[in-house]
């Protein structure tokens, strides 16, 4: 049986072009590479709590290297 409300992040980070929009809106799942900038994924499975961000770091990532799923 499938656990409702888990979220599940994934990142491309050959599609990041290093915008940091994710990791100044959730820094708590999302960071950047010191010297290139590209997104690092802190946290995959982020506590409810954080879910919203995330969802709103897919949406607003330029690049759509961001894939939140949910089941
Ligand atoms: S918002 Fe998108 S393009 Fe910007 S650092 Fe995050 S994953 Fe990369």
């Amino acid at each position: 049986m499938s656990d409702p409300g888990r979220l599940t992040v994934s990142v491309d980070t050959t599609a990041c072009c290093a915008m940091g929009r994710c990791a100044a809106t959730e820094p708590d799942i999302f960071g950047q590479d010191p010297d290139t900038g590209t997104v690092v994924l802190l946290d995959p499975t982020p506590p409810p709590a954080l879910h919203e961000g995330a969802r709103l770091c897919a949406d607003l990532c330029p690049c759509g290297a961001i894939t939140v799923t949910e089941n």
